[in-house]
C-alpha cells in the first residue's frame, strides 16, 4: 500500500521535474494549464486531503530524528500562488516543526554581507522543515532582470563583471551539494503561471475589495518585463536544476492541481529521506519497564492498573466486533445475491422449456 502511494506520487511528479543538464526553454516547454489526465477537480479536494495527512505523518517522523532537514524552496512570478500553496499545503503539519521565511529587497545590513547570507540565516535545523517563500534564486531572477540591484551589493569589480550569472549558479549549486551532503534535502518548486492567468489574478485582486491589499502597482511594472522573467527562469531551471536538488516546475494556473504537485514534490522527498523514530536500547527499554510496573503500584482502588493500555485493548476489541459484523453482513448481502439471480435463471429455462 505505502509502496503504490508512493509510485503514483513518484508518477505524478516525473513529468514535473527539470531533468539535470537539459536546456530549457519554459514557454515552450512547460505549459502553465497541464493537468494529469487521470486527475479530475472533484477527486482533486480529497487528493490534496490524503497528501497533507501524509505530509503531517512524516513531518512527525522528521522531528523525532536529527540527523535530515529539509529546505523548500518556492518561486514565482506574482499572483503565482505561493502563500497560497503554503497555506494549504502544510495546514496538517506541526507548527513547532516549520519555519516559513520570506525574502525582499535586501535591507542595508543584509547588503553589508555576501550575497547568500540572509538565506543561510535561515535555513532550516535537523528535524526541521524550512520554507522559503522567495529564495535566494532572487539572486539570479529581480536581480538578472533589474542589474541595478546588483550595483547595491557592494561587490567588487570581478564579481560583478562578465560571467557573473554563471558564476552564480555555479556558487547556487555548490552551496544547494554542500547542504544535501550535511543531510540538508533541498526542494525547489517554481510555480508556473501563464501570462493571461496573471492578468485575471491581477483583475480579481483590484474587483474583490478583501484582495485589494494584495494588490501593488510594482506587480504591474513587473509584469512588463514578462518575457525578460521567462529568459531569467529558462537560463536558471537550465543552469541549477541537479542531481542533488532538481527544480520542479509546478503548472500553476489550477490552483487545486499546484497544491496536489506541490504536495507531492514534498512528500516524495520525505518518503525519500525516510525517517524513523528512534528507537530506545534494550538496557533503555528495561528501565521503561521498572517504572511502568511502579505506575502500576500507584493505581486508586477500582482504577485499571494501566488506562492507557486498558483503553487501547478495549478500541482494538470493539474494532474487531465492527469488522466481524461487516463481514457477516458482506456474506449475508453476497449470499442474498446469488441466491436472486439464481431465481430468474431457474424461471427462464422453465419459461424456454414449455
Ligand atoms: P506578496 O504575495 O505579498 O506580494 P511578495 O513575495 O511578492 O509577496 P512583496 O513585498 O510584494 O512580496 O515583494 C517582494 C519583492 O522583493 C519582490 O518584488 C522581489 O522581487 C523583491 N526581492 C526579493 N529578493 C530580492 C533581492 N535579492 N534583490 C532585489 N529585490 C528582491
Ligand atoms: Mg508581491
Amino acid at each position: 500500500m505505502a509502496d503504490e502511494r508512493a509510485k503514483r506520487i513518484a508518477e505524478l511528479i516525473k513529468p514535473l521535474r527539470v531533468k539535470p543538464g537539459s536546456k530549457v526553454n519554459l514557454g515552450e516547454d512547460y505549459d502553465p494549464g497541464y493537468k494529469a489526465d487521470s486527475l479530475k477537480k472533484k477527486d482533486g479536494a480529497e487528493l490534496l486531503r490524503t497528501g497533507i495527512a501524509l505530509l503531517a505523518d512524516y513531518q512527525r517522523r522528521l522531528a523525532a530524528q536529527n540527523t535530515y532537514g529539509v529546505l523548500v524552496c518556492l518561486q514565482a512570478l506574482d499572483a503565482g500562488g505561493k502563500d497560497g500553496t503554503i497555506r494549504h499545503v502544510m495546514s496538517g503539519v506541526n507548527p513547532q516543526g516549520v519555519t516559513v521565511s520570506g525574502f525582499k529587497v535586501p535591507s542595508a545590513e543584509e547588503l553589508d554581507h555576501d550575497y547568500l547570507w540572509r538565506y543561510a540565516c535561515r535555513l532550516p535545523a535537523r528535524g526541521q522543515i524550512g520554507i522559503f517563500n522567495r529564495s535566494h534564486y532572487e539572486e539570479v531572477l529581480v536581480v538578472r532582470v533589474h542589474p541595478e540591484n546588483l550595483d547595491r551589493q557592494q561587490l567588487p569589480r570581478a564579481a560583478k563583471g562578465k560571467g557573473v550569472w554563471e558564476r552564480r549558479y555555479r556558487e547556487i549549486n555548490d552551496w544547494e551539494r554542500y547542504l544535501t551532503d550535511n543531510g540538508f534535502r533541498v526542494v525547489k518548486l517554481f510555480l508556473n503561471l501563464s501570462k493571461e492567468e496573471q492578468r485575471t489574478r491581477f483583475l480579481k485582486r483590484i474587483d474583490v475589495p478583501e484582495k485589494n491589499w494584495k494588490f501593488s502597482a510594482a506587480d504591474v511594472r513587473e509584469r512588463e518585463r514578462w518575457d525578460d522573467y521567462q529568459h531569467a527562469f529558462s537560463q536558471m531551471l537550465s543552469a541549477t536544476s541537479t542531481r542533488w536538488a532538481p527544480w520542479y516546475v509546478i503548472p500553476a494556473d489550477r490552483k487545486w492541481f499546484a497544491r496536489i504537485c506541490a504536495a507531492a514534490v514534498i512528500v516524495h522527498t520525505l518518503m525519500e529521506i525516510d525517517p524513523r523514530y528512534p528507537t530506545v536500547s534494550a538496557d533503555r527499554r528495561q528501565q521503561l519497564l521498572t517504572v511502568r510496573r511502579e505506575l502500576e503500584d500507584e493505581a486508586p482502588k477500582g482504577a485499571p492498573a494501566d488506562p492507557f493500555a486498558a483503553k487501547e485493548a478495549n478500541e482494538a476489541k470493539e474494532a474487531r466486533e465492527v469488522a466481524a459484523t461487516k463481514a457477516r453482513a458482506a456474506r449475508n448481502g453476497a449470499a442474498r445475491a446469488s441466491s436472486r439471480a439464481g431465481r430468474p435463471r431457474a424461471a427462464g429455462r422453465t419459461g424456454s422449456e414449455a
